[in-house]
């Protein structure tokens, strides 16, 4: 697919652009609406997963506001958990709280606490697949079926399990938005979002896109972001970015593979380490989460894990003594990067709120790449030695 990096398209005839602007006539008309590429990236996203309709935007934290602002506002309310992507939990407890959207906290390892907390003005409920660095697994069943009990929208960032690691659909996420900065994009070179209606909800139960759904039926709120907020608050992906995630679909697969299996191989082989004191990732029979998320990923519960150490000063030594492993944030690189959560991440948290979001002075975390495990596994080892 070529890169259209052009802002305007031109037609042959005023009545040609009539039709276009009107939607008579499929064209592209302006970029920061719709454009070649970014429509090809667009539909590709749509055949992978299945969703009846898709989105991409400028970066995972355009798609989530968009989708936040056309579903939801001033004395609406959404239960979603603490426990959610840092950035996240700011929008929400922030920027969207200031605008009158009001966000409710509840616990969703104990779902029981879910329920208390809906009423009339409830719009949705909102959870992270895999939460990082927690790696707790909501039991996503469990919450569809509260979602359906009182006709709300389940909405699921999808970012640590997205399409062909988790069928968000089968297990009744309404939905879905993806940061396709990580795993999508690959090599970490193009910022990108995307957001993927399953079809599964009915738009005229909700407020704000219902009066898109009397025209426009199940793409309502295709059309609500198309024609309104999206448009207005233009976040949108550029060509080139749309062209380098495209790029990054190809070989998604095989790159998600080599990660979780990878992942899998380093969990196991920390477990073993005399001094790591616990490792905490879904694929381990020791997880918690063990098996909802063979349940709900099978053999790919994403590549991110983490592990604790004795102490903050070992965890730096530990991470100081590594050769291969890069010292980043991001996750779902190719390449493998490590950093300490609660001095980098969380460094803005006092040590209650840290405490109650369950992030640890003593604990590593390590988004695992497509290298080589042993490798990989070379270098910890060597780190450990110096400890
Ligand atoms: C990175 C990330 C985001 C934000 O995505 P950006 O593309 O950086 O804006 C949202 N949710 C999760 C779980 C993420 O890891």
């Amino acid at each position: 697919m070529p890169v259209y990096d052009s802002v305007a398209f031109s037609f042959d005839s005023a009545e040609e652009i009539e039709a276009a602007f009107r939607g008579s006539k499929a064209g592209h008309v302006y970029s920061r609406i719709t454009n070649p590429t970014l429509e090809h990236f667009e539909n590709q996203m749509r055949t992978v997963s299945g969703a009846l309709g898709s989105m991409a935007f400028s970066t995972g934290m355009a798609a989530l506001s968009n989708l936040l602002v056309a579903i939801a506002g001033q004395g609406e309310n959404i239960i979603t958990t603490r426990k959610i992507f840092g950035n996240t939990y700011s929008l929400f407890a922030e920027t969207l709280t200031d605008l009158g959207i009001e966000f409710r906290f509840a616990d969703f390892s104990r779902t029981e606490t879910i329920e208390p907390l809906i009423d009339v003005n409830t719009r949705a409920i909102f959870f992270e697949t895999i939460t990082n660095p927690q790696m707790e697994v909501a039991d996503t069943r469990k919450l569809a079926t509260i979602a359906r009990k009182h006709h709300l929208l389940l909405l699921a960032d999808t970012t640590l399990t997205p399409p062909y690691l988790f069928r968000s659909k089968e297990f009744g996420v309404d939905v879905e938005m993806i940061s396709s900065t990580k795993f999508i994009s690959g090599g970490a070179t193009a910022l990108g979002g995307v957001i993927l209606d399953n079809g599964t909800y009915d738009w005229a139960k909700n407020r704000k896109v219902a009066p898109f759904a009397r025209k426009f039926g199940p793409f309502a709120l295709m059309a609500k972001l198309r024609k309104e907020v999206a448009r207005n608050l233009g976040a949108t992906l550029s060509a080139h970015n749309a062209w380098l995630q495209s790029l990054g679909l190809e070989t998604f697969t095989l790159r998600v593979d080599q990660a979780c299996r990878n992942t899998q191989a380093i969990a196991q082989w920390l477990e073993a380490q005399p001094k790591v004191r616990s490792v905490n990732y879904p694929g381990l029979k020791s997880s918690h989460f063990y098996e909802v998320s063979q349940q709900q990923f099978g053999k790919r519960p994403g590549a991110v894990l983490t592990f604790d150490l004795e102490s903050k000063e070992q965890c730096f030594e530990m991470i100081n003594g590594l050769q291969l492993i890069r010292k980043a944030t991001n996750i779902n690189d190719n390449k493998s990067l490590i950093l300490h959560p609660a001095s980098t991440i969380f460094c803005e948290y006092d040590a209650a709120t840290l405490k109650s979001l369950d992030v640890r002075e003593t604990t590593i975390r390590l988004a695992v790449g497509i290298e080589e495990r042993q490798d990989l596994i070379n270098d910890l080892a060597s780190a450990f030695q110096q400890i």
